[in-house]
């Protein structure tokens, strides 16, 4: 599943093209994509505009110029095309249709603008979905209303980020801040970056991390995303660019995937182990766990 730096790749990618674009039909090839029928998403979006790209954790929220929202969500394996006489972008799971004839045996849904150009919504495993709200559904819509912190906004602040982890005091640093309830578009890769940073061993109990060091992981998680934002996301989990470039990102992994390496820092081995249910990546030197006694 792709995180934070992921669909916001995403958004700043389509951000650029799809402002301004006027709906004018939809084929839909796998209903279950969609929440709404083809005779409803058309009487209620023939004509809409597109204002702007917003992201809420993991979800991509197209605006429109009715107060009607289009959500994506990709979960595992979706991916946007967007095609035009001169241009092809490709975003999301990477496979041959970045480069095949569109549609595909993958393509769930296909937008048609006025202009001719078209937003392909692919996903061969069809966990990925797309949701069109009327502004009162999507003030009620609980997914979104039931996400946690935003880690990049300004509001994301020290306090904010302690009283929240508060909220789950007593469970393990790892899958507190895997909860999507309590901090919206961390995954895996970056909450091992970030607890890595910080020297936490992932099943530390929230409880027990001195305050020194929930500090620092607050501005690890900060600089994690930020860097994998600005290295295009992380390719390990196969997501591109709207340019069709790979992210860079686990590159720049200090411990995601590096099992077996050696610790930047101490030069132990890097170990897997499983906290949460998630294959968890850490150095078993500078993340000791401390048990209380
Ligand atoms: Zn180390």
């Amino acid at each position: 599943m792709p995180e934070l730096p992921e669909v916001e790749t995403i958004r700043l990618g389509l951000k650029e093209i799809l402002p301004g674009k006027v709906f004018k039909d939809v084929i839909i090839y796998w209903p279950k994509s969609l929440n709404y029928s083809k005779e409803y998403i058309i009487k209620n979006l023939y004509k809409t505009k597109i204002l702007g790209l917003k992201r809420r954790g993991k979800l991509l929220i197209i605006d429109l110029d009715n107060q009607y929202f289009l959500l994506i969500h990709l979960k595992m394996t979706g991916q946007i095309i967007y095609k035009d006489k001169n241009f092809r972008f490709g975003a999301g799971h990477p496979n041959d249709s970045f480069i095949s004839k569109m549609p595909d045996k993958s393509t769930r849904v296909e937008i048609i603008f006025d202009d001719g150009s078209k937003l392909y919504f692919n996903d061969q495993r069809k966990f990925g979905w797309i949701k069109l709200l009327n502004i009162e559904e999507y003030k009620k819509f609980n997914f979104l209303n039931s996400l946690g912190l935003e880690p990049l906004e300004s509001s994301f602040s020290f306090e904010v980020f302690k009283k929240r982890l508060n909220l789950r005091i007593k469970s393990s640093i790892k899958s507190v801040l895997l909860d999507q309830k309590i901090i919206a578009g961390l995954g895996n890769i970056y909450v091992d970056e970030s607890l890595w940073m910080a020297k936490i061993h992932p099943k530390t109990i929230v409880k027990d991390i001195p305050l020194s060091k929930l500090k620092i992981l607050h501005q690890s998680i900060i600089s994690v995303l930020r860097f994998s934002i600005d290295q295009g996301g992380a390719s390990d989990r196969n997501y591109l660019n709207i340019k069709g470039e790979k992210g860079s990102f686990t590159k720049f992994a200090q411990v995601y995937k590096r099992k077996g390496l050696l610790c930047s820092r101490c030069g132990h081995q890097i170990i897997k182990i499983k906290v949460a249910g998630r294959g968890s990546h850490l150095c078993p030197n500078c993340q000791k766990l401390k048990t209380n006694r």
